[in-house]
Order: C-alpha cells, then sequence, then structure tokens
C-alpha cells in the first residue's frame, strides 16, 4: 500500500504512515493537510517519538520516462511509487524556435556579416538542454522526497549492461536460457548487438537462443565475442558445423558475421552522458549511491516475477534490492510542464506577433498552473471544478478538468488546492 508521508510541528519526517491511520489523524483534528501531491500531512501539537526508519529511493532514469520508489531496505517494503514524464522534445522544439526568429530578425535588419562560429564557451560536463532538464527534473524530486521522509541511501540505474561480469562468462549452455545474472547480462547483451534478430536468416520477433560461433565442441569459447543469437531452426540446422562449413555459400554474410563478432564489448554497449551526470549530480547530495545494470534490475524482477513498469523497474534496480512487497502500490504520475515562459509577445505559427502577454504573473493571488477547487452556485456555470487555471487579467479564469476546458470562472470561486511547482499530477 502506497503510505502517506507525515511531518511533524517542525516539519522533520515522521515513518509514513497507513492511509487510514491518515484519515483517522485528519478526522480527529490531529494532523493538517500540507500537501496534496505527494499528499503529506503535519501533525498539529506534540512531534512522535518513534524511531524514524530510514529509507532508499530508486531510481531508473528513462529517456520518456523516469521510475522513482521509496523502499524501506529492512522490510522490502515499497512506501512510495512515482512516474516522471520529462519534457523532452518540448525544450529541443522551443530553443530552435526561438534561434529562428532570432536569426531572422537579425537578418532582416542587418547588412551582410560574415558567419563567426566557434565563439561560444561550453562549461565541461555541457549536456544539451532537453538532457540537462531530465537530470534536473530527478534531482528536484530526489530533494523534494527527502522533505518529506528520512532517506539514507540512493539506488541508480547506471548502464545497460555490466562488462564486468561478461569479461569472463564461465556459463554453460542452458544457463544463458534461464537463470544465472551473468546469463542475463550476456542475454541482453547479445540482443543488443545483434540487433533482436537471428544472425543467421535475419528472423524477427522469434525466441532467440545463445548460439557458439565457433562450436564448443570444436574448441569454441564462451567468451562474449564467440557468442550470436539465432532462431531455433537456423540452431538446429548448423549444429555443431564450424560456422565456415555452415555458411559456405554466403560468403559475405559468413564475412559480416565475423566482423560483428569481433566489435568490442564498448562500442555496442551505449554510453550514456545523462545517467553518468545524473550520477554526479547524485552523489553531490553525500548520500551513499548504489549504481546497478539494466541486466541485473530485469534479473531481479523476473526473479520476482514481477511485471514490466517503470515503477517496478526502478524498485528492482541494484544488487541489494529486498525481496519486494508492492501489494496495492499505485504509482503517482507526475508530468513535467516547465515553469511557463518569459515571451512578452506570442507569434503565430509562421513567427507574426499575434498577441501580447500581460507582465503581471499573479492575478488575485493565482497564478497560471495553480491547481484549484472551484464552487459555482450561481449563474450558468454552476458546479463545481477541479483543475489547472490559467488566469485571465481581468479575473476571470480557465479552468482544465478532467472533461474538458471550463472558462470564464471567476476568482472569487477558486481555492487553491496545490500551488504551481512545474509538474502536473494524476493517478
Ligand atoms: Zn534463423
Amino acid at each position: 500500500m502506497s503510505k502517506i508521508f507525515l511531518l511533524d510541528t517542525n516539519k522533520k519526517p515522521l515513518n509514513p504512515i497507513h492511509p487510514a491511520q491518515a484519515r483517522q489523524l485528519l478526522k480527529n483534528k490531529k494532523a493538517a493537510i500540507l500537501k496534496r501531491f505527494p499528499f503529506t500531512l503535519i501533525l498539529k501539537d506534540a512531534s512522535s517519538h518513534a524511531e524514524v526508519q530510514p529509507l532508499r529511493i530508486k531510481i531508473d532514469p528513462g529517456a520518456k520516462t523516469t521510475g522513482f520508489v521509496l523502499v524501506n531496505d529492512a522490510t522490502g517494503e515499497v512506501i512510495f511509487a512515482a512516474e516522471l514524464q520529462h519534457r523532452g522534445f518540448q525544450i529541443r522544439d522551443a530553443l530552435t524556435s526561438r534561434r529562428q526568429l532570432r536569426r531572422g530578425r537579425r537578418n532582416r535588419k542587418t547588412r551582410y556579416r560574415a558567419p563567426r562560429f566557434n565563439n561560444r564557451k561550453r562549461n565541461e560536463g555541457w549536456i544539451p538542454p532537453s538532457l540537462q532538464s531530465r537530470v534536473e527534473n530527478i534531482l528536484t524530486w530526489v530533494k523534494r522526497l527527502q522533505k518529506l521522509s528520512l532517506i539514507d541511501s540512493i539506488s541508480q540505474e547506471l548502464v545497460k549492461f555490466d562488462m564486468q561480469i561478461m569479461q569472463n562468462p564461465d556459463i554453460q549452455g542452458k544457463e544463458y536460457q534461464q537463470g544465472t545474472l551473468a546469463g542475463y547480462e550476456t542475454r541482453e547483451y547479445l540482443l543488443e548487438k545483434w540487433d533482436r534478430q537471428c544472425a543467421y536468416c535475419g528472423i524477427k520477433d522469434v525466441p532467440l537462443q545463445v548460439e557458439h560461433i565457433n562450436p564448443r565442441s570444436k574448441g569454441g569459447s564462451n567468451s562474449i565475442s564467440n557468442l550470436t543469437l539465432s532462431c531455433e531452426k537456423c540452431n538446429l540446422k548448423k549444429g555443431t558445423q564450424d560456422i565456415k562449413d555452415f555458411l559456405k555459400k554466403d560468403t559475405k554474410k559468413l564475412e559480416s558475421i565475423l566482423k560483428q563478432a569481433k566489435k568490442p564489448l564498448e562500442s555496442a554497449a551505449a554510453v550514456n552522458t545523462t545517467r553518468f551526470t545524473l550520477l554526479n549530480a547524485l552523489k553531490a547530495t553525500n548520500l551513499p549511491v548504489e549504481t546497478g545494470s539494466g541486466g541485473l534490475t530485469k534479473f531481479n524482477r523476473i526473479q520476482q516475477g514481477l511485471e514490466k513498469t517503470h515503477w517496478i523497474d526502478a524498485a528492482c534496480v541494484g544488487l541489494g534490492t529486498p525481496i519486494l512487497n508492492i501489494k496495492g502500490v499505485k504509482p503517482l504520475l507526475i508530468a513535467a510542464k516547465g515553469h511557463g515562459t518569459r515571451q512578452m509577445c506570442r507569434t503565430d505559427k509562421h513567427g507574426f506577433p499575434t498577441r501580447y502577454v500581460p507582465r503581471i504573473k499573479f492575478v488575485h493571488g493565482f497564478q497560471t498552473g495553480d491547481i484549484v477547487k472551484a464552487v459555482v452556485k450561481t449563474g450558468k456555470k454552476v458546479g463545481v471544478y477541479i483543475g489547472r487555471i490559467a488566469t485571465r487579467y481581468t479575473g476571470s479564469f480557465n479552468i482544465s478538468t478532467k472533461t474538458g476546458l471550463v472558462q470564464g470562472i471567476s476568482y472569487k470561486h477558486c481555492k487553491t488546492v496545490h500551488k504551481k511547482d512545474g509538474y502536473s499530477y494524476s493517478k
């Protein structure tokens, strides 16, 4: 069961509590709601003296979605789960559009100037803004969760494959298909290296078997450069033949397979700079950071018979993964929305100015992006509306609710549920 965060009167984190206990506290007026997302209560008086148990935050960083989980290592209980959707292409598109606008403006009004280049400096460790935003999003949430619970360690998935395990895999045939960690790592790596298809006939989306290019019976080794993937048909057909005999008639394929097999480990395994940047940023929090490979994550997940989702993958990151208790856990779905734009003049798709934006962000204490509850008792729009607002200078707001956009709701009816914090939420 996802638990609910609880803070004492000094905003120090206490042990997260069961939702039923939270309801009790609220009913007895012993606690108040501090935050809706993630749901957090604050005690009204007297702090609890129970010893606070430390939690581990586990992260599976993805290109589009990152999984987050808080786990109690001692009990294996998953306390909180979330899936964070990044902004990705939005940032790239915004920067492209800005660049084009500026270039257009420069060219329109100035004499010819010879292009200059290489006159900008990039700091060491620079990564493109769209990728940097992913790192920042994750850091933001690590910091937010640190304020709500006692976190004493971090686990992060860092690489796809653990090269060290594969350097000298002393595995026998069957173990690749089932069972050992080294087998999993190797299989995942081979799938990536051989493009998830049979090396001999190129068939896809069928079960693939690990195949010795130079067969074991003829002294072929178990090393990774002697392994490939083939479908069952080809595997049987090849049997214990040497690859040179098997592909006698197709020398082109033979050459390409031998060449691909020799490719070193590093080049096939995508080295992901974003993940390393994230690792360095996480280390800066001074908490111990454990890293794991994608193969290990999958191994843990399959061993425990769990399905594949972003947050469950996060829970399975790292060697120290306990037997997980995920009963009743529902992830909080978070989407990064940014903090608006500084543009004072919006343009249409051709770049022509169409409207101006007021300089004031706050209207009667509300700003675009706040989540509000509006109760309208009279007039045409009678009803209760909960959703994200877009403010208007006139004080007449638009609310995007679950069922659609409602326009022209006065600020007088609105009550803030959750202040804008750059993210939107759903369950
Ligand atoms: Zn085949």
